[in-house]
């Protein structure tokens, strides 16, 4: 295909806001494409050089841009028009270009690219070069125009691209290949695949109406989710973003190699760094441990990591994806025999279930998750199959404001604005709650607040900063709205502190710090 074939198509893409119309322009481009040009040239359309499972880039520097685009046009009419091939064959010749004077290399392949490429195609170029197509295709339209072009089910196309990572590999298999090849795609031992997720709740009798009444439950440990690849000898893990993470925990790889029955076989699982007396460290103990690159046995020594498995995704070859929970479960215990596995109990019973939670709480845990019995492993899937109990957390606000109540609530000053301590001596606000207090207890605020009071605008009081509240969130959320950037989940007051005074609330750096934790207890932190 011609690359002026390419622009025409980012033009019209860009041009329509019609989701149904994109999907349909894009498969038509989809089908016209040959085997040799499939993968890039989806990997153009989602505005990449190259395929994402290609680690190749072009590391062009910005100078070398400036000069590429004043590059005259070669005007010759017998010149063959430029192909998404000879581009791509280009794109690889930049990126290959290495070692010494390879600035001046990429430079002289750049410049042969741009001059081939007339004044209708360069645009397009240019922002591909940048890794910036801008029109508006992500990748849910294009696994739908794949879908479409290929006359398959989204829902293969979506499961493929699960266990693909790519789609430019999805959709050589689904219109090169073809429908079976599609169908066939499954779990493989050394592509990673997204690990399933979970819901977050505080409320057992919810998991068991969700869960048909009996549940298994599991520590939930608190630590970095790993994904363990094994073949024959060959060891790799990776985190909950799909970065390798092999290097730095070799006594991981070794429990896999040694301890873990099968020849080959895909578990997931959480790695905690453990204290001698097994006790959990310290998260951030553990993030140490992820980042190191070096010294990585005095590393191991100071700061020992343990492994607690929770699932088998492929066994001896075999995929068990699509096997209940309960299966996969059976399989990691003959693999375990036992060792390196997540506590668990199964029941339905909300005393046994607290119980187990407290016994976890006490071992230094952060909670439970409770799974679904015959739930299927759903890569990348949030949702209440899984669910994740922990008791919430709470910090210290001040009352910054608060809006008149309406109905039940008319009369009183009842929403209350929430705010921890700036990092410029100020107040930042991180969220506004009406739960939590009792009737009298609203009455008594509202006459305090009165008393506070610095400004009315006949619906929100704003108030001087003195009354402090424990308030207990589920989640600490990034935020567009407030000035602090982050907001309270589920925010409600859980008492108010008589004894404290504005000077000793959280601060917004504590908070930040919170929110890190959080996140990176979930293996969300970049490095991971
Ligand atoms: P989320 O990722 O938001 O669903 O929170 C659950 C996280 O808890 C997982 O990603 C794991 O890293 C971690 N975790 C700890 N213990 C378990 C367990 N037994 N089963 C599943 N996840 C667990």
């Amino acid at each position: 295909m011609n690359f002026a074939e390419f622009a025409d198509l980012c033009y019209e893409l860009e041009q329509t806001s019609s989701r149904l119309a994109k999907i349909a322009s894009a498969a038509e481009y989809l089908k016209q494409l040959g085997p040799e040009e499939i993968r890039h040239g989806v990997a153009f359309l989602s505005g990449r050089p190259f395929p994402i499972s290609d680690p190749r880039t072009l590391d062009i520097g910005p100078e070398a841009f400036a000069h590429a685009a004043a590059t005259p046009e070669i005007q010759d009419s017998a010149l063959p028009a430029l192909t998404l091939t000879d581009v791509a064959e280009n794109f690889a010749r930049i990126a290959e270009a290495g070692g010494k004077g390879s600035r001046s290399a990429k430079y002289a392949h750049l410049r042969e690219l741009v001059e081939m490429a007339d004044p209708h195609e360069r645009p397009i170029l240019f922002r591909l070069l940048h890794n910036e197509l801008r029109i508006g295709l992500h990748d849910g339209l294009i696994q739908e125009a794949i879908a479409r072009a290929s006359g398959s089910e989204l829902k293969t196309v979506r499961r493929a691209a699960l266990f693909l990572s790519d789609l430019a590999e999805v959709a050589f298999v689904a219109l090169i290949q073809g429908a079976a090849a599609l169908r066939d795609v499954d779990i493989k031992l050394f592509v990673p695949v997204l690990p399933m997720l979970s819901e977050l709740t505080q409320d057992f009798d919810g998991v068991f109406a969700a869960h048909g009444g009996t549940t298994a439950l599991e520590y939930k440990y608190d630590g970095a989710r790993v994904q363990i690849h094994k073949a024959g000898e060959q060891v790799r893990i990776w985190s909950r973003r799909l970065s390798e993470v092999t290097r730095s925990i070799p006594e991981i790889a070794e429990i896999a190699r040694k301890d873990l029955c099968g020849d080959s076989f895909i578990v997931d699982g959480e790695v905690v760094a453990a204290g001698k007396d097994g006790r959990p460290y310290p998260f951030q103990e553990l993030m140490r441990r992820f980042r190191r690159i070096r010294d990585i046995e005095t590393a191991a020594n100071d700061i020992p990591v343990r492994l607690h498995l929770f699932d088998c995704l492929l066994l001896d070859g075999k995929s068990l994806i699509d096997e209940p929970y309960e299966n996969r479960w059976e399989k990691l215990r003959e693999m375990t025999a036992g060792k390196n596995l997540a506590a668990r109990h199964i029941t339905g019973s909300r005393t046994e279930a607290e119980t187990f939670l407290k016994e976890a709480l006490a071992a230094g845990h952060e909670g439970l998750m409770a799974k679904e019995l015959n739930s299927l492993y759903m890569p990348g899937n949030r949702g209440k199959l899984w669910f994740k109990i922990k008791p919430a957390e709470t910090i210290d606000c001040a009352i910054i404001a608060a809006d008149r109540g309406s109905g039940r609530r008319r009369g009183w000053l009842s929403n209350y604005h929430l705010a921890v301590a700036g990092d410029d001596g100020g107040f930042s606000p991180v969220g506004k709650t009406f739960k939590g207090l009792t009737d009298k207890q609203f009455t008594e605020m509202t006459a305090r607040l009165q008393e506070l009071q610095l400004a009315d605008d006949g619906y929100t009081v704003t108030v001087k900063p003195a009354i402090v509240v424990e308030v207990a969130y589920n989640e600490i959320q990034r935020s567009p709205q407030y000035s602090s950037k982050f907001a309270l989940r589920f925010a409600r007051i859980k008492r108010i502190r008589a004894d404290k005074s504005v000077e000793q609330i959280t601060t917004l750096a504590e908070l930040q710090n919170l929110f890190e934790r959080q996140f990176a207890s979930k293996s969300r932190r970049s490095e991971l």
